[in-house]
C-alpha cells in the first residue's frame, strides 16, 4: 500500500499527543491554545536569526518557545500545557543533523510552585505513560517500522553537567545518547551556557537549577526545563549579565514586578520523541509537510 510507512508514523504521532494530553488532564493540568505570535519571545542565543513580522505599527515574533507565557500563565492555573508550534530558524546545515526543523511542536508544560525535582518525577512518569501507551496501541505500526521498543523503570539515570563534560568531553550529548542504556538526565548546567531564565541555585552561585533529558541509541536531547527566575531583579541581573538589551525584555520585566510565582517545567519536542519512539533517521519523517533548515518544501 502506497504511504503505509507514513501512515504508520502519523499514526504513532497521533497517540503520543493523545496520551500526553490524558496523562496531563489526569495530573491536574489545563491546557492552554498556542500562542504563535509575540512581542516578546525566547531569546535562544544560539538562534541568530530573527522570524519576526510587522504588524499593526509594532513588531511581532513568532515565538521560539512560550516560556514567558507559561510563567506568566501558572498566575492563573497551576498546572498549565500546551502543543507550541515553535519557528526556530537554524543554521541551513543544521537540515542534516536529524534532530533540527525550523518549524516543530513542543510540549511545553510549567508548574506554579514545583521543584525541580518534582518536575523531572513527573517527566518520568510522562514518559513513560506514553510509550506504554504507544506499545499497547501501536503494535502493528512499530512492526511495519521494524521498531522494537525498549522498557524502562523510573527513576532515571542522572548525570551533572561536570560529570558528563569530564565523561565525553565538551560536545557530550550525543556520545552520552549513544552510551546510554535509558533515559538520562543531565543536571546543573553552568549559568554561561544556558538561557537567562533558568534559575540560578541560591547555594552553588554559577550552577542552574536545570535539566535536559537524553534519548538513548543516539537520539540526543528530548527535552530541556527547569526552576525559573521569577523575581525581578534577578531577571534582570541575569539579562545584563548576558548582554542582552534589558528594553527588549519589558513586558517579562513589568509581569515580574508586578508578581510572577515560583514555577518549574520543561518542554519536550514532539518530532524527536515520534522519532525516537518510531526509530527514525530524521525528525523530518514525523511531518508530511517537513520544514527542514535550508530545504524548500512543495506545499
Ligand atoms: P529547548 O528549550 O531549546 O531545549 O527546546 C525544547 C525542546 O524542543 C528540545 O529539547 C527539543 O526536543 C525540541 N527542539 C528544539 N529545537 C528543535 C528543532 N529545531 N527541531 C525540532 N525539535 C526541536
Ligand atoms: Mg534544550
Amino acid at each position: 500500500m502506497a504511504y503505509e510507512r507514513e501512515a504508520a508514523i502519523l499514526e504513532v504521532t497521533s497517540v503520543v499527543l493523545g496520551a500526553a494530553r490524558d496523562f496531563l488532564c489526569r495530573e491536574g493540568f489545563v491546557e492552554l491554545l498556542p500562542v504563535m505570535l509575540a512581542p516578546v519571545t525566547d531569546p535562544l542565543r544560539h538562534t541568530t536569526d530573527r522570524a519576526i513580522l510587522e504588524a499593526y505599527g509594532t513588531s511581532w515574533h513568532l515565538t521560539r518557545s512560550m516560556i514567558f507565557h507559561k510563567q506568566a500563565a501558572v498566575r492563573v492555573c497551576r498546572r498549565i500545557f500546551s502543543f507550541s508550534p515553535n519557528v526556530r530558524l537554524e543554521p541551513a546545515e543544521w537540515g542534516k543533523t536529524g534532530r533540527h526543523l525550523f518549524e516543530f511542536v513542543q510540549l511545553d508544560l510549567e508548574l506554579r510552585d514545583a521543584t525541580r525535582q518534582e518536575v523531572m518525577a513527573l517527566g518520568e512518569r510522562l514518559f513513560l505513560y506514553v510509550m506504554e501507551a504507544v506499545r499497547a496501541r501501536c503494535k502493528g505500526e512499530l512492526e511495519l517500522l521494524g521498531r522494537r521498543l525498549p522498557s524502562f523503570q523510573a527513576p532515571f539515570p542522572k548525570v551533572t553537567y561536570q560529570q558528563a563534560k569530564e565523561r565525553y568531553g565538551e560536545d557530550f550529548e550525543q556520545k552520552l545518547s549513544q552510551e546510554a542504556e535509558a533515559p538520562v538526565w543531565v543536571v546543573d548546567f553552568p549559568i554561561e551556557v544556558r538561557e537567562f531564565y533558568d534559575r540560578e541555585d541560591p547555594t552553588r552561585p554559577g550552577i542552574l537549577l536545570d535539566m535536559d533529558l537524553v534519548y538513548p541509541e543516539g537520539y540526543g536531547e528530548a527535552l530541556s526545563g527547569g526552576e525559573r527566575e521569577h523575581e525581578p531583579g534577578r531577571i534582570l541581573a541575569r539579562i545584563e549579565r548576558q548582554g542582552l538589551d534589558p528594553k527588549a525584555y519589558r513586558p517579562l520585566l513589568s509581569l515580574a514586578e508586578e508578581g510572577l510565582p515560583p514555577s518549574a517545567g520543561f518542554g519536550i519536542g514532539i518530532e524527536r520523541w515520534v522519532r525516537y519512539l518510531c526509530g527514525l533517521a530524521h525528525v523530518r519523517e514525523v511531518r508530511l509537510f517537513p520544514r527542514v533548515p535550508g530545504e524548500p518544501s512543495l506545499l
